[in-house]
């Protein structure tokens, strides 16, 4: 007897683990493992979401439409080369799933964003690693393991999570570096939060060129996370190929509608991207003044940094931050296992944190 066989390669994917939500024993917990965006969705989005549920045996719109022109109108876009995916993971994924297979090479930086190789082994493509320079992609790495292989080049910008960027600038002499047959993906999923005027989320890059795509995702300044929706921009040739591998119906009504509400209430998100500047800045001084390193992060998390000594390091302080009821999330799978990703939440949990890590560092 012989069962059914995946394709090569399938398992030899490592699973994606998401941050853990609950701890044993505790009913009230404060998570700040999966950077869900601080103060929840937009009163508006909950209110739309809420509306749409006796239309619920309808299929949604297809073409998912009246976002897309939202969309394209808020950000002075192109509406038809806007792609709408359940979650952006469903855009990087139908992306590798439309341009790469077997044989054929998807690059990424070291501490890129784990979706990245695992789209690209469930294809069949290889992933291959860029090294970085002080926990930041590096133009030079990445073009130097370009081959004519290479399909695709995924980077995060900024990145999740060492909270780390590049400016404009250098996304533009990695986009003049590649070959033209490689398509250069920008996930932007924190582009919200950044304040640096040397930024660019890189729209401009795809209005420019045949091979840049950027994605984008109501799951992080939206706090959408569980409703499952994000956009890419995309050249219209890759628009194209998207339309054809994506799921007729791949984005659901509540999340349509709940992603209208939100992207018009503009209020609400300045109020938030505000809310995590301000948090972000007074959350890396004080954990400074407590002795520890942080990694400067423009997105709403902040990767801390803990000496390697037993007791002291980061397994330790998770450890220790659980029996306080606070989940943050480790980061050793992505190879960092000195640090640990803490999430921008309330002033509350904030508050709370440092409270925690000053008792674990017994200052
Ligand atoms: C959270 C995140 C996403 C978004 O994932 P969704 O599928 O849209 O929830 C994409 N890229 C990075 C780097 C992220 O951290």
């Amino acid at each position: 007897m012989t069962s059914p066989a995946p394709r090569p390669g399938i398992l030899d994917i490592s699973p994606y683990v998401g941050g853990r939500s609950t701890l044993s024993g505790m009913d009230r917990v404060i998570k700040l493992s999966s950077n869900e965006g601080a103060l929840g969705p937009s009163p508006k989005a909950m209110a739309a979401y809420r509306a749409i549920a006796p239309e619920m045996h309808r299929y949604p719109d297809g073409h998912a439409g009246a976002l897309r022109e939202t969309l394209a109108s808020l950000h002075g876009l192109h509406a038809e080369q806007i792609v709408c995916g359940a979650g952006s993971d469903e855009l990087l994924q139908l992306l590798v799933r439309g341009y790469a297979g077997l044989g054929d090479e998807v690059v990424y930086s070291r501490y890129g964003f784990l979706v990245y190789p695992i789209a690209a082994m469930a294809s069949g493509a290889t992933p291959v690693v860029a090294e970085e320079a002080d926990l930041t992609a590096s133009v030079d790495n990445l073009l130097s393991v370009v081959t004519p292989r290479t399909r695709i080049l995924f980077l995060a910008n900024p990145n999740n999570p060492t909270g780390t960027y590049l400016p404009i600038s250098e996304i533009k002499r990695l986009r003049d570096g590649l070959p033209e047959h490689v398509l250069l993906v920008l996930d932007a999923a924190y582009a919200e939060f950044v304040d640096r005027n040397d930024y660019s989320s890189g729209a401009e890059l795809v209005d420019a060129y045949d091979n840049v795509v950027m994605t984008r995702t109501f799951s992080k300044i939206y706090a959408m996370g569980g409703l499952r929706l994000g956009w890419g921009y995309c050249p219209p040739a890759v628009a194209a190929v998207l339309n054809r591998v994506r799921g007729p119906f791949n984005v659901s009504s509540p999340a349509l509608a709940a992603g209208q509400a939100a992207v018009e209430d503009k209020a609400y998100v300045e109020l938030v991207r505000r809310h995590n500047s301000y948090w972000r800045d007074w959350f890396t001084e004080a954990v400074g003044r407590l002795g520890l390193t942080v990694v400067p992060s423009v997105g709403n998390f902040v990767l801390v940094r803990f000496p390697k000594e037993p007791g002291r390091n980061s397994a330790a302080a998770d450890a220790f931050l659980r029996s306080k009821g606070i989940i943050v999330r480790p980061v050793a799978s992505y190879g960092l296992d000195e640090y640990l990703r803490v999430t921008i939440g309330r002033d509350d949990e904030m508050q709370a944190v440092v409270q925690a890590l000053m008792e674990f560092q017994g200052v």
